[in-house]
């Protein structure tokens, strides 16, 4: 039997993290992630890069934000749904432009303002170029979105630590790949509810902890290795399979662990 359990590097769990905005906050959240090697995706809105009150500065963005994933939160943080059909073009067309111009990859995410969007919304984001989008809100749960354009986190950072000791907790849970996912505004810390970035911090560190059980990942790293797992072509008799990606995927033949590289073809 062929199963697909398993993420980057044989690990049965992976954890994401989503921060919107871009506020000038950022620049500490991102010395944190990078501390602890942990990644997670940043949804900019276009007009704070230009304001150093508001935002991280335009001319900062693509070092502060190497190696995490940049995606689009709007121009102007709209309620997406109550736009008018150009406005809604506008809004995540304009974002995409801006931010690819900055970043120098394809910006296929993206993260709903207020998190709110109707069916429209959805179709025209994903006209546009969009798979996959975070609304707000808590699953209280470690599955993957059924629908990648109504994907809901976990948890807020504010009621992070619950989920994370128990994520941590059951990593040896051989049965079930889970996914914790926590997301929020990083200018949110010095609120007293969201209990600071040493807080924070504090969860970050029980994860990294755990570093060879959990793959840390960006959001669109997610979507695009779990795709490609379902791209794989295995024969009718599961004699061999065919990855006809470029990512490595990593699936269990008969309880033996093993990667299918991209453009490989392994035969049992
Ligand atoms: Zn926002």
């Amino acid at each position: 039997m062929i199963d697909y359990k398993y993420y980057p590097g044989g690990k049965r769990h992976v954890a994401t993290f989503s921060y919107d905005d871009a506020p000038p906050e950022d620049y500490k959240l991102v010395e944190l992630f990078n501390k602890y090697g942990i990644k997670s995706t940043f949804n900019v809105i276009g007009n704070n890069l230009a304001s150093a009150d508001y935002g991280v500065m335009e001319n900062d963005a693509k070092e502060l934000y190497k190696g995490h994933e940049v995606a689009v939160h709007t121009e102007t943080h709209p309620w997406l749904e109550k736009c008018a059909p150009t406005t809604i073009v506008s809004e995540i067309l304009e974002n995409r432009k801006r931010i690819e111009k900055i970043v120098g990859y394809p910006v296929r995410g993206m993260a709903y303002p207020y998190g709110t969007y109707d069916d429209n919304v959805i179709t025209t984001a994903k006209s546009l170029g969009i798979v996959y989008s975070r609304t707000a809100g808590e699953s209280k749960s470690f599955t993957l979105p059924c629908d990648w354009m109504k994907w809901v986190g976990t948890c807020h950072h504010k009621n992070a630590q619950q989920y994370v000791d128990t994520f941590v907790d059951t990593l040896d849970n051989l049965w079930v790949s889970r996914c914790l996912y926590i997301w929020g505004h990083s200018f949110e810390f010095p609120n007293s509810a969201d209990r600071g970035f040493d807080f924070f911090e504090e969860q970050l560190k029980k994860l990294a902890d755990n570093r060879d059980r959990i793959w840390f990942a960006t959001n669109i790293e997610i979507y695009d290795y779990v795709n490609a797992q379902k791209a794989l072509q295995v024969a009718a008799d599961e004699s061999f399979v065919y990855n006809p990606t470029q990512i490595d995927v990593v699936i269990a033949k008969d309880n033996e662990v093993l990667t299918v590289k991209g453009g490989e073809t392994i035969y049992f």
